[in-house]
């Protein structure tokens, strides 16, 4: 495995002013980092990143991708119009999406596909519900979601990013421990072991409620290749000690 990946995921959170007193805190924090660093921002805010901060270790990336190429698809945005303002990423399939937007697997993994189709790699957000949980359904519901993306994007699975976020853990503070986290990991891992010669070159983030003080303990499980980071990107000082601990 190269560098781990922390990703921060803004969610619906920002303005012109917030973002830029946020993004110069952790260029002036970060130096040179030795895990991978990405923010991903809501739409409008992209280009003042793409300013900010081109030529810096931060890459960025959008919340989202439209499953179509261009046309009349009101309210949404193509891969090609992320590329225009330097996107290297795209987050999909994130539970509030599927949840909020009634996006389907199917779905999930077409936007995956438009992504890959335009060097944009896309981090595609699996995960179960609590109820799923309960009902002893974490594997086949991680598996489900994954599997509609490796059917889909075919050899090109080895490009994607793949997140796994317990909903339960989203913004609730509930983390999963290591030890849970890990185990559905391996799960993911096994199951891109069976569809490509080089699992390990997919990251596997961990998402839901990842913080300053936990992130260290999830970050040196053997499958946990980095995080993608609610909340906690909103803050400076704790984005950057998450970076620090993935070094
Ligand atoms: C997320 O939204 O992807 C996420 C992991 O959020 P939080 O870190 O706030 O739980």
């Amino acid at each position: 495995m190269s560098k781990k990946l922390i990703a921060g995921n803004w969610k619906m959170n920002g303005s012109l002013a917030a973002n830029e007193a946020l993004v110069r805190a952790m260029l002036a924090g970060i130096g040179q980092p030795l895990a991978e660093v990405a923010l991903c921002a809501p739409a409008p805010y992209l280009a003042q990143l793409q300013a900010l901060l081109l030529g810096s270790p931060i890459a960025w990336g959008s919340q989202d991708v439209s499953a179509h190429e261009q046309g009349a698809y009101t309210g949404e945005i193509s891969v090609s119009m992320l590329k225009d303002f330097g996107c290297r990423y795209a987050i999909v399939g994130h539970s509030e999406r599927r949840q909020y937007h009634g996006e389907t697997d199917e779905i999930v993994a077409t936007k995956a596909q438009r992504a890959l189709s335009a060097g944009v790699t896309p981090i595609v957000c699996v995960g179960e519900t609590l109820a799923e949980r309960e009902a002893n359904e974490t594997e086949s519901v991680v598996k489900r979601q994954l599997a509609a993306v490796i059917h889909t994007v075919g050899h090109c699975i080895t490009e994607i990013v793949v997140a796994y976020e317990p909903v339960w853990a989203i913004g609730t503070g509930k983390t999963a421990t290591p030890e849970m986290a890990q185990a559905v990991h391996a799960v993911l891992r096994a199951q891109l072991a069976a569809a490509t010669t080089n699992p390990k070159r997919v990251h596997i983030l961990y998402g839901g409620s990842m913080n300053a003080a936990n992130a260290a303990s999830l970050l040196a499980q053997p499958d946990i290749d980095g995080g993608l980071i609610g909340g906690a990107s909103l803050k400076a000082a704790d984005f950057l000690q998450i970076v620090a601990a993935a070094g």
